[in-house]
């Protein structure tokens, strides 16, 4: 990841346009077998690297509904690939879209004890960006 929704969204889907890498989708659309809220998909979440701030946390209108997560990388493999937070796509070709096969970028200015917490995207900014 990558960013996590969470259960305090009110499924607008404002966040859905604005994310620079398609990586959101509505409930409707969730992979989650019963998803409720709008969901990020990990393996295409770039953490808005090359911009100030994550643009779904920016234009969220829920105060921290949006949290950090651990990065997209082969050290979280296993994390990413049985939670039951996510269902990472099967790609026809290329298989499980997993970190070790598919890392993505993040910003390593989120320290790891703030992603385990899932402090909010919006408080983190503040202090680390
Ligand atoms: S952090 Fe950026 S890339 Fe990730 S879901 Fe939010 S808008 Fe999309
Ligand atoms: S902008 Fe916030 S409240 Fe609206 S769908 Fe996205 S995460 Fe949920």
């Amino acid at each position: 990841m990558a960013v996590l929704i969470t259960d305090s969204c009110i499924n607008c889907d404002a966040c859905i346009e604005e994310c620079p890498a398609t990586a959101i989708v509505s409930a409707d659309e969730s992979p989650l077998e019963n998803g409720e809220y709008t969901y990020v998909k990990p393996e295409k979440c770039i953490e808005c690297v090359d911009a100030a701030v994550p643009k779904c946390a920016d234009v969220c209108p829920t105060e921290d509904c949006i949290v950090w997560d651990m990065p997209y990388i082969a050290e979280y493999n296993d994390y990413f690939v049985f939670s039951d937070r996510y269902v990472i796509r099967e790609h026809k070709k290329k298989g499980l879209m997993s970190p070790d096969v598919n890392p993505m970028p993040w910003r390593e200015s989120i320290p790891m004890e703030q992603r385990e917490m899932n402090v909010s995207v919006g408080q983190t900014l503040k202090l680390y960006n």
